[in-house]
């Protein structure tokens, strides 16, 4: 028996059948941990190299992390895992050690909270659909259901749980739709290779994404242009 549930339990959560039996996460990655990869930056990002998605390898002092990921398609994925391995090989990545995980990727419980049970991070499938970056969305999601929770509890039932919590994460909804939009542009055949030409020739519009948006969501993807050329105007 419990008062309320908080469902905390990831992208393959058990809490969410409770409140949306036909979701499946749409997303998938592998990545392997390997001792310091000599002769890269610290932060490397291979776009094209996974359906939708992107590959990596960070250096992280004594070991390093190569991985890709993306949008989870049947048919794409032999495919995309073929071409992804090239990452594999290029750090020479031998071990056998390589994880898998289905993840969240822009798809979310549109309704995360039914009576008293509330999804929170990747339960409710709250991850950025460009970056498959998921931590701030959870961190965010779990304070407004602390807040929903507490004051479910001192306004003496007044409201609903679904009152108190589904406005607020509204605004992660919001801001994951604008950036599946955005994602189908970036993605698109034609515009992909522009758009990646253009974050490398232009580091500090690509550090401005990272810092404002992608990082801590203080601007909307939606605002993108807009609010980086105001920021270098002031
Ligand atoms: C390879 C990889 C790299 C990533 N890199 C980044 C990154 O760089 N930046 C970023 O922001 N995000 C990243 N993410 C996404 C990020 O990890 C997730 O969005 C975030 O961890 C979600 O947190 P969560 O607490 O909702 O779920 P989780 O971190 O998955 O935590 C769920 C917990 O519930 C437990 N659990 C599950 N089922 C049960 C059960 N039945 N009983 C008991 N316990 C259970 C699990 O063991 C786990 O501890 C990455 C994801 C992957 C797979």
């Amino acid at each position: 028996m419990y008062s309320i549930l908080i469902g905390a339990d990831g992208a393959n959560s058990q809490v969410r059948k409770l409140i949306d039996k036909e979701y499946k996460p749409n997303g998938f990655c592998l990545e392997v941990e390997e001792f310091p990869i000599k002769n890269s930056n610290n932060i490397n990002i291979h776009f094209d190299c996974f359906y939708k998605g992107y590959g990596w390898c960070f250096n992280k002092g004594s070991f390093s992390t190569v991985g890709f990921g993306g949008e989870y398609n049947k048919q794409k994925i032999l495919e995309s895992t073929e071409l992804s391995n090239v990452i594999f090989k290029y750090y020479n990545v031998n071990s056998k050690d390589v994880k898998g995980a289905f993840v969240p990727f822009g798809k979310f419980v549109k309704n995360p909270c039914k009576g008293n049970i509330l999804l929170i991070g990747d339960a409710a499938g709250f991850t950025d659909p460009i970056t498959g970056e998921g931590l701030y969305f959870c961190f965010k999601s779990a304070i407004y259901a602390c807040n929903a929770i507490k004051d479910y509890f001192s306004y003496n039932n007044k409201f609903t749980l679904e009152e108190l919590y589904l406005p607020k994460v509204r605004e992660i909804q919001e801001k994951i739709k604008e950036a599946n939009k955005l994602k189908k542009f970036i993605f698109n055949k034609v515009f992909k290779n522009l758009t990646f030409a253009f974050l490398k020739n232009n580091l500090e519009f690509t550090k401005y994404v990272c810092d404002d948006i992608i990082s801590t969501y203080t601007r909307n993807y939606k605002h993108i242009i807009s609010s980086y050329l105001l920021s270098r105007l002031k």
